[in-house]
């Protein structure tokens, strides 16, 4: 009964529930891979390698 969260990415039920920072514009939760690739794309560190060209 409800304890488990749907994606707003990737629609993947997760019982994990991460929200998405202001910045983000996202709705609802977020299942922990889209999560740290949000944070990824948003917050790049030295450890995430993304390429954007
Ligand atoms: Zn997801």
């Amino acid at each position: 009964m409800g304890s488990k969260h749907k994606c707003s990415i990737c629609n993947k039920e997760t019982s994990n529930e991460f929200f998405g920072m202001k910045e983000w514009a996202i709705e609802g939760t977020l299942c922990t891979d889209c999560y740290a690739k949000k944070l990824g794309e948003f917050y790049p560190g030295e450890h995430v390698r993304v390429n954007k060209d």
